[in-house]
């Protein structure tokens, strides 16, 4: 399919679609335990220079968990990489975090899951294996992700799901792999996952500076009115498989309302070399709110990434209007078409909940 000439054509909606708000009660702590992996995927996230290659110790680990870790809000866990199965005592770090109480566990992985974690824990012990596919074939994922990637991937999955783990799936939609998009209607019966999840590529890491054999920038990113005429359509025909699908909200109506998960939501984005951020776009920048000296996390003085959020801007998200412009869609007279949501703002399209 191209699609810059025609709109997709779908059946009408059959699933509520609900956008999943944020809010003060909701605490999320993205750690990332180590920078290194045995990838080199095109759009890496992770840029050693502002993260860090250091892999962290366990007890390093502990301590920033514990610190971490809320008494009366629940607090969601995430622990990534680089690839964090490539960290020998991940089913160790699994435990510690598991006494400390964090309301869940999630594991994000390209699907090599190293150390034979799936043997060292349990369901119990991990609610979710997130794997990272970015295409429905070896032939679009591949050159993305790395030869042997994909089919790597696809056998992790069935692995976890043998063992009965939860297993969610992520795709990162680029201009590279959208044509491929739909076609995971037709792969994802037979993976059998709990959730899918798509992802608009940001311009961090690799993918922010990217070349072609010219020399010029890399176009990564969709056009607005592509996202908007295809991705909640295509997340549609997904939902109806049975599939719980949960993709970016991006672009805001006139009548809802905006917020920034940076004043109103506890997301913490914890880097190896002490970083924590509150939002991921601004990972790629030394301006981090909050930083671990030792186990303690103190407040980063002025100006930082709190100091953005605080800022009103007609384009909505104050990051995208200064790292992704290109997002923008304005009317002839300068004004934007639409707001730009929070990159934290998730429209979910759940089966079990039919209209
Ligand atoms: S698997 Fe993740 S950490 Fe590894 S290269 Fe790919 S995007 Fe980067
Ligand atoms: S993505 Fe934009 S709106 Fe969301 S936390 Fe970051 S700056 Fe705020």
């Amino acid at each position: 399919m191209n699609f810059g000439e025609k709109p997709f054509t779908s059946d009408p909606p059959h699933f509520m679609k609900r956008t999943v708000s944020f809010t003060e009660q909701t605490r999320n702590v993205f750690l990332h335990i180590l920078t290194a992996c045995n990838l080199r995927c095109r759009y890496c996230y992770i840029n050693p220079e502002q993260h860090g290659t250091e892999m962290l110790s366990t007890a390093t680990i502990q301590a920033w968990l514990e610190t971490l870790a809320h008494d009366q809000h629940a607090t969601n866990l995430i622990l990534l990489g680089g690839e964090p199965t490539l960290h020998p005592d991940l089913a160790q770090i699994v435990s510690i975090a598991r006494d400390l109480a964090y309301k869940s566990i999630t594991i994000d992985t390209n699907g090599y899951l190293f150390n034979d974690i799936l043997d060292k824990v349990t369901p119990s012990d991990v609610d979710t294996f997130s794997f990272s596919l970015d295409g429905a074939s070896a032939q679009t994922n591949d050159p993305i992700r790395g030869e042997g990637s994909f089919d790597r991937c696809v056998s992790g999955i069935a692995a976890a799901k043998e063992r009965g783990f939860g297993v969610s799936l992520i795709y990162t939609v680029s201009a590279e792999n959208i044509n491929d998009l739909e076609s995971m209607t037709s792969l994802l019966p037979h993976l059998a996952i709990d959730r899918f999840f798509i992802q608009v590529i940001g311009l961090r890491g690799r993918s922010a500076t990217l070349r072609t054999d010219n020399g010029a920038l890399a176009q990564l990113q969709i056009a607005g009115q592509t996202w908007l005429e295809h991705i909640p359509l295509i997340a549609e025909k997904i939902a109806q498989l049975g599939i719980p699908v949960i993709y970016p909200k991006v672009y805001l109506e006139k009548q809802e309302p905006f917020a920034c998960a940076g004043l109103v939501s506890d997301n913490y984005f914890v880097f190896p070399n002490g970083r924590v951020y509150r939002c991921p776009l601004c990972e790629d920048y030394p301006i981090h709110s909050l930083e671990f000296q030792g186990d303690k996390l103190i407040q980063v003085p002025p100006i930082n990434e709190k100091n953005l959020f605080e800022l009103t801007v007609p384009e909505g998200c104050v990051m995208n209007r200064i790292i992704q412009p290109d997002n923008i869609m304005y009317h002839e007279n300068g004004t934007p078409k639409y707001k730009i949501a929070c990159c934290i703002l998730k429209e979910e399209l759940d089966p079990n909940s039919s209209s």
